[in-house]
């Protein structure tokens, strides 16, 4: 008996489309059709599990095998195949219904739309690639008769009996001439790598098996030992350093979710190269995760296996969808419990790691409020001693010693203790703290800082002078006169060339002349430099303050100098250190001081 009939959908010429929309990614073809297997072989099982399916289960092997004279690609499993009913049933209606509904909802979408790739179109991706799609299955139920459907790529289809003594489907791909890269092994082999490394029944790619059927995150972690979680970090990523520890998720109300995240050394950057792979079912499904999680999170690496993620909905969607949102909380909870037990069971090996995770936890708690309190009991502040403090246990440290005269706390710090050790050494010399903020974020840290401990601003050493970086009420006495003091400020504006001199009465211990850089447009600058802004940022001009130390007696004796050549010999001199202190001292003008310097020794 045969039949011949006409596939029940509205939607004209739907492989065009098929091939239009999935243009861009067209491998996943292989990925939707091993899937098929797979569920098809678990619902066998199942079946016998139930005790509706008595017959010997045996090998279950998907097998994939390459035609290259015929141009075909076979997919062929064990599983519980169709009958000819069920044909009608699955393949040409359901599944239609999904690829018309998968239309329906992109049609007026823009094709390049990242998410489009990760939906899965099911069989019909097989159209993907091949211009005409054979079905050769013979169904669990063994009086059903094996059945063959033909379909060409139009909406004409076929189905008729077929001579098929085992159970379980063949799917037979013949390749479209524009897809022929597909008959290459090393293609396809690359494809299963990427999307079916993990599955859960075995998948042979022409006679070698390609996968993991039992990856670590499906494994209960008191079964499992450090080496085993670091071997299986070097399977994900070949070619990275080991991470410097892990997270094993498992969650199964009120969604499900497992997972390994491990967290390697971050480095000074904000993007990271080995991604967070995500996964449903043990499939493979993306690795583009930032809708997913919050972002900080995605400086992690690992797995995440959830089928409660939905992909077949926008990018907003997604973000507002409940499940997402759970997952979110889940995810940086269990990292902030993480992080606090390594840090409660033992303080000194974690403050070892903190130069690693730094920039993570900083990270995590400017973008996230819930993780932010619960950093307060781990995130770290490290001074130029190497002495690291929490933030509560810092604010005591420095309390009686830098609050300023209006009751602010002062937090000072260096990004370079060996370029700023200048100014760093002259707030030791006051017995103040200086703190270590050197990585990338610390800028945006620095302003999270203030906002988080309320009355406390945060000054870099040398964006003032000692005096006035931590203003106390008594502050010593000037002692030019007003003359005095203009023309020292014209001396200075003529050496120097710049408008921004002023003098303050500062302590004799500090430098005759000193280049400020004021905290504010300094770290607007910074800040902006590691957004979008960063070529703005980049042509933003920098504000560098001279001041002149009024009670400095060099100072004093250049009021009292007559000459006027000997006048600018010392200005320029007191300036040249200046410059020299802040690393500003180069070129010619360094050669120049040297040699200055030296003829006065002589
Ligand atoms: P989905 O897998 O999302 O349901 P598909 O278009 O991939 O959609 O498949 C439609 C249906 O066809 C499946 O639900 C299943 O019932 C049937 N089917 C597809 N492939 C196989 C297979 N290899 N073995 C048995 N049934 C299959």
């Amino acid at each position: 008996m045969q039949e011949k009939g006409t596939l029940s959908i509205h939607t004209e010429n739907i492989f065009p489309i098929i091939k239009k929309f999935l243009y861009s990614n067209h491998e996943i073809f292989l990925r939707e059709l091993v899937s098929n297997a797979v569920d098809a072989t678990q619902k066998l099982k199942s079946l016998a599990a139930i005790g509706e399916f008595k017959g010997e289960i045996g090998d279950t092997r998907i097998d994939i095998t390459i035609n290259k004279n015929a141009k075909t690609i076979t997919v062929s499993d064990k599983g519980i195949g169709m009958t000819a009913e069920e044909i009608k049933k699955y393949i040409n209606q359901i599944a239609f219904s999904g690829a018309k509904e998968f239309i329906e909802k992109y049609k007026d979408k823009d094709a390049s739309q990242q998410l489009i790739g990760q939906f899965g179109l099911g069989f019909y991706s097989a159209f993907m690639v091949a211009d005409k799609v054979r079905i050769i299955t013979k169904s669990w139920q063994e009086e059903a008769p094996a059945a063959e459907w033909i379909c060409e790529g139009n909406t004409e289809f076929e189905i008729r009996p077929a001579v098929k003594k085992e159970r379980g489907t063949d799917v037979i791909l013949h390749i479209a001439s524009d897809s022929e890269e597909f008959l290459q092994p090393y293609r396809l082999r690359e494809i299963l790598n990427k999307y079916c490394k993990f599955l859960p029944i075995e998948v042979a790619l022409e006679g070698d098996v390609i996968n993991n059927t039992q990856p670590l995150w499906t494994k209960n972690p008191a079964d499992l030992k450090d080496e085993d979680y670091l071997d299986f970090y070097r399977q994900l990523y070949p070619l990275a350093e080991d991470p410097m520890f892990w997270i094993h998720l498992n969650v199964d109300y009120p969604f499900k979710l497992t997972g390994i995240l491990y967290f390697p050394k971050v480095k000074n950057e904000l993007i990271s190269r080995n991604k967070i792979q995500l996964y449903q079912k043990q499939v493979f499904i993306t690795d583009e995760v930032r809708d997913i999680v919050p972002e900080f999170l995605t400086l992690l690496h690992g797995v995440i296996d959830s089928p409660d993620i939905p992909l077949n909905v926008s990018r907003s969607f997604l973000q507002a969808d409940s499940n997402v949102k759970k997952i979110n909380s889940y995810i940086t909870r269990k990292v902030a419990e993480k992080l606090q037990e390594l840090f409660k069971s033992d303080r000194e090996a974690y403050q070892k790691k903190w130069d690693g995770i730094e920039l993570f936890v900083k990270f995590g708690m400017i973008t996230e409020d819930k993780f932010a309190e619960k950093a307060n009991a781990f995130a770290l502040l490290k001074n130029v001693e190497g002495k690291y403090f929490t933030i509560d246990e810092y604010k005591d440290y420095i309390k009686a010693n830098q609050t300023d005269k209006d009751g602010y706390l002062i937090l000072l710090y260096t990004n370079n203790p060996e370029k700023q050790d200048v100014y760093v050494q002259a707030a030791q010399k006051r017995g103040y703290d200086v703190l270590v903020l050197n990585s990338v974020i610390d800028s945006h840290f620095a302003g999270f800082l203030e906002r988080k401990l309320d009355k406390a601003h945060l000054k870099r050493v040398d964006s003032d002078t000692i005096d006035k970086l931590i203003e106390k009420i008594n502050k010593p006495p000037v002692v030019l006169s007003e003359d005095e003091k203009k023309s020292i400020l014209d001396l200075y504006k003529k050496i120097s060339g710049k408008d921004s001199v002023s003098i303050e009465p500062l302590s004799t211990d500090e430098l005759p002349v000193s280049i400020v850089l004021p905290e504010f447009f300094r770290r607007m600058k910074e800040m902006a430099s590691i957004g979008s802004a960063a070529e703005y940022a980049s042509s933003l001009p920098e504000q560098i303050n001279l001041v002149i130390n009024g009670n400095h007696p060099l100072i004093n004796r250049l009021v009292r100098t007559e000459s006027q050549e000997e006048r600018e010999r010392i200005a320029r001199h007191t300036y040249d250190i200046a410059l020299l202190a802040q690393n500003m001292l180069s070129g010619k003008e360094l050669t120049a001081f040297l040699n200055r310097s030296l003829e006065w020794l002589n």
